[in-house]
């Protein structure tokens, strides 16, 4: 197995593995946004550069996908890696300036502000990481966002920037996003879920017991047909809202518990 030292500290990994992931065993901190273990990794964001060591030769790389072939020394303190790092930092600041997200992360790299003008409105608080994208094409199968536009007008959007059509609202882009820009709103009037800023709209399904509303119904939809055939409670169960399913729960062990009793006595 090849060794990594990194800052000093001598880890073996698994060939392949990353630069990152030989950090993390070797409990060294190196700070990401673009990167999580769910999706492939993109290296989109830059700010996980670390400096690679070794002769006369010096480079920069992005630890999230640097795949670990043979024995490495990696420095993520060299003046370089933490210029680039913090550089690329002040970069999103200023793309992403009202994310409380980012504004803790950039303090805990020591960088307080940005020397570059902020976006303009309609390019603002998206760090265009693509993490959103990854996850709704490889974990939740739908690809209904990508990126569109070139330079300055790029961003993450349905089909011809117009609603994601293919959006079932699981809320999956809006969990992972780093920066806290793609929120989930409620619609209440029109038991609907908006996933923004893509435009999508879905019905929500409401509690049988309560009337609260829960899911979007394309979701629900998707999850009877993965588990109906296991489980026949199932289709009931996920109409009802957690409170309403633990009170079902707790009302059913309380009714086998009557049933085991009548049948010791009798
Ligand atoms: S909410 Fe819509 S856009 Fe976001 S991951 Fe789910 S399907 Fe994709």
């Amino acid at each position: 197995m090849p060794t990594v030292t990194i800052d000093g500290i001598k880890v073996e990994v698994e060939k392949n593995a990353t630069i990152l992931e030989a950090a993390q065993k070797a409990g060294v901190w190196i700070p990401t946004l673009c990167y999580h273990e769910a999706v492939s990794r993109s290296g989109a964001c830059r700010l996980c550069m670390v400096e690679l060591e070794g002769g006369d030769q010096k480079q920069l790389v992005t630890s999230c996908n640097y795949p670990v072939r043979h024995d490495l020394v990696v420095s993520t303190t060299s003046e370089q890696a933490v210029k680039a790092r913090c550089g690329v930092m002040e970069l999103l600041l200023a793309r992403a300036p009202e994310s409380e997200e980012l504004k803790e992360l950039a303090e805990r790299m020591g960088v307080l502000q940005t020397s570059f003008p902020t976006v303009t409105e309609s390019q603002r608080n998206c760090i265009l990481c693509g993490l959103c994208i990854r996850v709704c094409e490889e974990v939740i199968g739908q690809s209904a966002i990508g990126f569109a536009g070139r330079g300055v007008d790029k961003a993450v959007a349905g089909p011809f920037r117009q609603p994601a059509e293919d959006c079932i609202g699981c809320g999956a882009c809006a969990a992972i996003c780093p920066v806290g820009t793609i929120r989930i709103r409620l619609h209440e009037e029109e038991q609907e879920i908006e996933i923004s800023p893509f435009k999508s709209r879905n019905k929500l399904i409401v509690c049988e017991e309560c009337g609260a509303m829960i899911i979007s119904a394309q979701v629900s939809e998707q999850a009877l047909r993965k588990i109906e055939s296991i489980f026949a409670e199932f289709p009931h169960r996920l109409r009802l809202c957690p409170q309403c399913r633990k009170k079902q729960t707790a009302k059913k062990l309380e009714e086998s518990k009557v049933f085991h009793k009548k049948v010791t006595v009798s």
